[in-house]
């Protein structure tokens, strides 16, 4: 099974063929450019030429160009600069010492490029362009093309906006007084676009079974903001949540119609969770595989594969084999013959070889077991450990 590049975690060290192996891309040159994952792959080599440098999660990155004054327009320069608009995922290497890579993770574009003066190959002192990196907030988010949608394009402020929800991150004005900035981008959601100064808007916030009043109000002074207010009761719910939970609370306005906004609350924490989920969900698909670490994803492939399944239904039959769960017994006619197959046999130790022998390494199991066997991405369960759990909770 082909590798990819989202088996990498950040502290991993590879090989230069590894990096184009694993992206699709060209084996040489400092910026690369793959069509074929969309990524674009940035190497810091800190042996040789530019002078890259790091503070917390920020990382400088000077462009390509060896010799005189660099373009922006260059190449993959280019690339990198609009990388807010072409959606490409940015991947970042940093190599220490000679040949060796060191992963350091996903980042992106956080401020337009600047200049500066640095010496080019023949120590001819010459203009530069720097860009300004930042580290992805979430590590395992590597799967651009599914969280693109939702990436923020170059904003900075407080809020995201996906198809008909907008997210607030909440902040001091949220907790402490009740209120929010609705930058421009989001205006059009709060369909307050129109309104002038002075005037207000006001709005229904549905919380669960509860209802808060709100408004949004354009000041009348200098340059006209937008502001959401809303009741006290809404901001003492805040920060009760707030005060349960853990990590950043977010806000979420889900449109019902332009007087009236569901709300949600959510933090970093469970977000993290569904994300890791996801990304669970993802390898098993891709069947990742890490060959030299004890980590091995299961394939998914050899588990869809309807030959695979049909002997391995025809050999243990349609029970699930960790829990007893029979759909047809569940669900009569529409559940009959339904069972997911698990193949219990790591990749790796498959070798170079798929064969596989459906009366060893398959075992049929429900939709609820063998989703929490794969749900955690580098630790696949076990029969011996899911049954394990089973008896425990009963
Ligand atoms: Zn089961
Ligand atoms: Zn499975």
């Amino acid at each position: 099974m082909k590798r990819t590049y989202l088996e990498l975690v950040p502290g991993l060290e590879v090989t230069n063929s590894e990096i184009s192996d694993l992206f699709g891309c060209a084996n040489q040159g400092e910026m690369r450019r793959s069509l074929k994952t969309n990524t674009l792959v940035l190497i810091s080599d800190k042996t040789k030429l530019y002078q890259d440098r790091e503070e917390d999660s920020f990382f400088y990155y000077t462009g390509m160009g060896k010799l005189g004054a660099q373009s922006l327009t260059f190449q993959q320069n280019k690339t990198l600069a609009k990388s807010n608009e072409n959606n490409v995922s940015i991947h970042l290497f940093v190599a220490y010492k000679k040949r060796i890579y060191t992963y350091r993770g996903q980042y992106e574009l956080i401020n337009e490029p600047f200049q500066e003066h640095q010496l080019d190959e023949e120590k001819n002192n010459r203009l530069v362009w720097v860009f300004p990196l930042r580290k992805r907030l979430n590590d395992t988010d590597k799967s651009s093309y599914t969280y693109s949608q939702s990436q923020k394009v170059g904003n900075h402020d407080s809020w995201d906006l996906h198809h008909n929800v907008a997210v607030k991150t909440a902040d001091q004005s949220t907790f402490e007084y009740g209120e929010t900035v609705i930058p421009k981008r989001i205006r059009p959601f709060f369909k307050s676009t129109n309104l002038k100064e002075g005037e207000e808007k006001e709005i229904t916030l549905i919380y669960q079974e509860y209802m808060f009043f709100a408004k949004i109000k354009v000041q009348a002074s200098g340059s006209p903001r937008h502001r959401l207010r809303w009741e006290k009761r809404f901001t003492l719910l805040i920060n009760e949540y707030a005060n349960r939970v853990q990590g950043e609370v977010k806000i979420y306005f889900i449109y019902d119609d332009e007087k009236t906004y569901k709300v949600s609350l959510s933090h970093t924490d469970i977000m993290d969770t569904v994300h890791t989920d996801v990304i669970a969900e993802e390898l098993e698909q891709y069947g990742a595989r890490t060959e030299g670490r004890i980590t091995s994803y299961y394939g998914k492939k050899y588990e869809r594969d309807p030959i695979n399944r049909e002997l391995a239904i025809q050999i243990h039959g349609v029970t699930c084999a960790a829990c007893n769960f029979n759909f047809e017994q569940k669900y009569g006619e529409r559940g009959r013959d339904f069972i997911e197959i698990h193949h219990i046999k790591p990749l790796s130790s498959l070798g170079g070889s798929t064969e596989i022998n459906p009366k060893e390494d398959l075992v049929p199991l429900c939709a609820n077991c063998h989703r929490m066997v794969h749900r955690q991405k580098d630790h696949v369960l076990t029969m011996e450990e899911l049954k394990e759990i089973l008896q425990k909770e009963n």
